[in-house]
């Protein structure tokens, strides 16, 4: 119903994002390593959707389709409900080595985006200027990378995202090398800040407290070739607050998806009997 709707242009579910039957293979040293198959997802309007699978199961590879920097080997693409595979500049997106420029200030770093886009220099700092407090920047503008903490590059690449002024976000592992506590504390921060935006993201995490903690829903990919095995929706109350990771409810879910993940993990290790 879904693809036809599409096809005939008669779209009734306002999808933001949606992925249909996306495949992809690379060939490496004359071996074929199949890293997709036949993905299908979406994502609705201000949702925050979560990809969660074994390292090495094709998450960032999906992101980069998803942003048209790589063309799947089949499948499509559809952002807001138009065809959009291999076609970039239609959702903001923060690549998991998403590096700051290391001669470029704070500020400068996170114009980045609209200087791109072809804004003067001046207009972008004025603009991204009033948004360094809520991003825990206030007083950091001239500041470079080199001198912040993790969780402020990682604000700092976020604000930059975010100044790509898309209304869909795809966010590859934003979290993953910072701390517990530091990544605790960025957690229900990145939530205030979506609830505020009112944009859908696409977050991808291989930790499951997180993906509870954040999603509307969550996505469980297989061992290579990543596929989608398990669809959660997380009917937890918002706002969310990290101390929610020891409700019963949590911690169902939470086991879910464990049970999920770790069958997947034997199976990448070949550990399965
Ligand atoms: P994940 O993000 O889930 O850890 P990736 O999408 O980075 O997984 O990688 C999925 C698989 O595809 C891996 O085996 C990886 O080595 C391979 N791969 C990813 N990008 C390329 C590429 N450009 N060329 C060859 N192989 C690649
Ligand atoms: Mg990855």
């Amino acid at each position: 119903m879904v693809e036809s709707d599409i096809e005939t242009g008669q779209a009734h579910h306002q999808y933001k994002v949606l992925v249909r039957g996306v495949t992809k293979s690379f060939v490496e040293q004359a071996r074929e390593v199949h890293a997709l198959h036949d993905v299908n997802l979406h994502a609705m309007d201000a949702e925050l959707v979560t990809v969660i699978g074994p390292s090495g199961c094709g998450k960032s590879t999906l992101f980069n389709i998803i942003s048209g920097v790589e063309s799947p080997g089949e499948g499509r693409v559809y952002i807001n409900q138009v065809e959009a595979t291999n076609t970039v500049g239609h959702v903001g997106y923060m690549p998991q080595k998403d590096l700051l420029l290391p001669w470029r200030s704070v500020l400068d770093n996170a114009i980045l985006g609209m200087e791109v886009a072809g804004m003067k220099r001046a207009s972008a700092r004025e603009r991204a200027l009033p948004m360094l407090a809520e991003f825990g920047l206030e007083g950091f503008e001239h500041s470079y990378p080199h001198a912040l903490s993790g969780g402020m590059r990682q604000r700092a690449a976020f604000l930059r995202t975010v100044l790509f002024q898309k209304d869909i976000l795809l966010l590859d592992e934003p979290f993953g090398a910072l701390d517990a506590l530091t990544r605790a504390t960025m957690q229900e921060w990145l939530l205030s800040v979506w609830e505020k935006l009112g944009t859908t993201i696409i977050f991808v995490t291989h930790d499951v407290d997180e993906a509870v903690l954040l999603s509307d829903r969550i996505y469980v990919m297989t061992a290579r070739p990543g596929h989608v095995k398990l669809e959660i929706p997380i009917h937890l109350p918002r706002p969310r607050r990290y101390v929610m990771v020891t409700s019963p409810e949590f911690l169902d879910y939470k086991r879910t998806l464990l049970e999920a993940l770790q069958e997947e993990s034997a199976r990448a290790l070949g550990m399965t009997a």
